[in-house]
């Protein structure tokens, strides 16, 4: 049986260890909703405070020049396209996930419409992120002309739905529920034997997972910047669109600031060469200006040690909630295979709501998703072995104790 000993063991001998000291975490909690909401970066409030004062107060409209905020989305991306197995001017920040899903799927559809216009079907799964599938399925209702959703789920595996009808294929990397992970290079070369392109959200995925998008020959991808990347609540997600894509077409979000000449003010909608197409309209400087702060850290992190250490602590995380919590109802829903895993860890209990408002009143954060399911997330840049020991023994005593079981625990809250 391992010990609370061997975990601080472990944690005396972990390189990433010192990155800890760059969040500011809150005492008497220990985080493990970092893939829902990424913790705050100590030097934001530096930056913030910058941002604030001196580009807005200080410079104001002059900063669109003086302090780049015009040349953010890109270089932000660029920095991000590290993460990401992306090139240089392959990634921009910019608008919401669900509306960076949007546009890569619009190109998508319209590339095919170009080459082979008989492919009418977006393949998707059933288990996907839901505003994943309410875009698509808003966007089949926009272009009505036989376009269809079919989506993968037990009954119909992703094989058995690839043919010549199928115009893009669109997952997720890591599945937000379970945390099963996609081989993202299989599954496109899947995609593309069968003449489909592949969009891959990439929500759970980016910060937490080595991505090798130009690697994997993926076409387009899409993610958010405040989980894993600790940018801060609704801070911009990105989008990334493979090179030989990027000036096909044109994505139908057309906005002034993905024109060629923003400035030039003219009443044709010119596209700008290159990803800068890809934004729509201004951007949120200051919400914007904050992901640099959690992407310098993980850019500190080398990617395979934070992979390493991410299935440790998830490996710990498993077996020593199966020793301790054995005789409870807990059902573990992710991989047990390193390869099929991402970075966070579902069990299923039949009371999962009550159990979790329990563990957070405890200090024990993590949350829960519909149906019955207990999520938690392992971010290797600031838990240790010692924390996962001690959320378990925390969820054991809960369990032990039913100290769950009680009114208050059960009244929904609006964000679970
Ligand atoms: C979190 C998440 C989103 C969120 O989209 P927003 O537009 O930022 O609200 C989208 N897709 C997946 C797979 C997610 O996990």
């Amino acid at each position: 049986m391992i010990s609370r000993e061997h975990c601080l063991a472990a944690d005396a001998r972990d390189p990433l260890a010192s990155l800890k000291s760059r969040f500011s975490l809150p005492d008497g909690v220990i985080y493990l909703d970092g893939n829902s909401l990424g913790v705050l970066p100590r030097s934001a409030r530096e930056r913030s405070l910058e941002v604030l004062e001196q580009e807005w107060g200080s410079g104001l409209i002059r900063s669109w020049n003086t302090a780049g905020w015009f040349e953010l989305p890109g270089r932000l991306g660029n920095k991000l396209g590290r993460l990401l197995g992306a090139g240089e001017d392959e990634v921009v920040i910019t608008d919401t996930t669900s509306l960076n899903l949007f546009k890569a799927l619009a190109a998508a559809v319209r590339i095919q419409r170009e080459q082979a216009p008989q492919r009418k079907v977006i393949v998707s799964e059933r288990d996907n992120f839901p505003t994943d599938l309410y875009m698509m399925q808003g966007m089949i209702d926009f272009l009505q002309q036989g376009y269809e959703l079919m989506l993968v789920d037990d009954d119909h595996p992703l094989e058995s739905l690839l043919d010549d009808s199928v115009a893009v294929l669109a997952l997720s990397h890591v599945n937000y529920r379970t945390g099963a992970m996609y081989d993202m290079a299989a599954v496109s070369r899947l995609a593309h034997r069968h003449g489909a392109l592949v969009l891959w959200d990439l929500a759970h995925a980016a910060g937490a997972v080595p991505v090798d998008l130009n690697g994997a020959e993926a076409d387009f991808a899409v993610g958010c910047t405040y989980k894993y990347l600790n940018g801060g609540p609704g801070s911009p997600a990105f989008i990334w669109v493979a090179r030989r894509h990027q000036d096909r077409f044109w994505q139908p979000l057309s906005g002034w600031w993905g024109h060629a000449a923003p400035f030039a003010m003219q009443s044709d909608y010119q596209p700008a060469a290159g990803i800068r197409r890809y934004l729509c309209g201004t951007q949120p400087i200051l919400s914007m200006s904050l992901v640099e702060c959690g992407l310098d850290v993980a850019l500190e992190a080398d990617m395979q040690a934070l992979r390493e250490k991410s299935l440790a602590l998830t490996d710990l995380f498993i077996q020593l909630v199966e020793a301790r919590c054995g005789q409870h109802p807990l059902t573990l829903i992710t991989p047990r295979d390193h390869a099929a895993r991402g970075s966070h860890v579902s069990f299923r209990h039949p009371e999962g709501y009550a159990v979790m408002q329990a563990l957070i009143a405890r200090g024990v954060i993590g949350d829960y998703r519909e149906p019955e399911v207990l999520r938690f997330g392992i971010t290797p840049l600031y838990l240790g072995h010692a924390d996962i020991w001690d959320a378990v023994e925390v969820l054991r005593d809960i369990l032990d104790s039913r100290s769950w079981d009680r009114p208050e625990f059960r009244q929904r809250a609006s964000v679970t």
